[in-house]
């Protein structure tokens, strides 16, 4: 399905993966080189599928504030709008799941968790997580700072609460 739409708006299939990771990634991974990693390609195809997707006008390249030689790469409103279209291609799914008994949608839930894992052990994917259950998530340890009330010991710096629910290709669950 996904394929389709791209086929239809002239999106390739990493160009469509790089506007998902773009959209749901924490932003300090929104790089090259995070983009990168999250198409398990070199750092030139990663630029040249940034590149293509800037000269469509879905996305644009600005340098960090804290440190200008990182050039983080942001969505244009263009891009969002692209974005919402693949989700919609989506819908289907979900409402195809939801049909679905409890008991049978909590079934394939547990499969496909236990998939997943079985894949990320093999090294086949790679699982993006949000900060709450991670082995580096301090919860609440700025409670003065309204911008930061929550610590990523990774990165040893504080994390806005709406970060905490983006994906992060850092994340290490409290489990493993
Ligand atoms: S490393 Fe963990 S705590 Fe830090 S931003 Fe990523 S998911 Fe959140």
């Amino acid at each position: 399905m996904l394929r389709l739409r791209g086929k239809a708006t002239q999106l390739s299939p990493a160009q469509i993966q790089a506007l998902l990771f773009l959209q749901y990634a924490r932003p300090g991974v929104c790089t090259i080189g995070g983009l990168a990693k999250r198409l398990s390609a070199t750092y030139a195809t990663a630029s040249g599928v940034a590149d293509a997707l800037e000269n469509k006008g879905l996305v644009k390249r600005k340098p960090l504030a804290e440190d200008q030689r990182i050039i983080k790469l942001i969505l244009t409103s263009k891009g969002i709008h692209e974005v919402e279209g693949l989700e919609d291609v989506l819908k289907d799914i979900e409402v195809a799941v939801e049909s679905l008994p409890q008991v049978d949608q909590q079934a394939l839930l547990r499969a496909t968790q236990s998939m997943v894992r079985q894949l990320q052990d093999a090294g086949h994917v790679q699982v993006y997580e949000m900060c709450w259950n991670c082995q580096f998530f301090q919860r609440e340890a700025h409670p003065n700072d309204a911008q930061g009330p929550h610590h990523c010991a990774f990165v040893d710096a504080p994390l806005r609460e709406a970060y905490t629910y983006l994906e992060c290709p850092d994340f290490v669950s409290l489990n493993s």
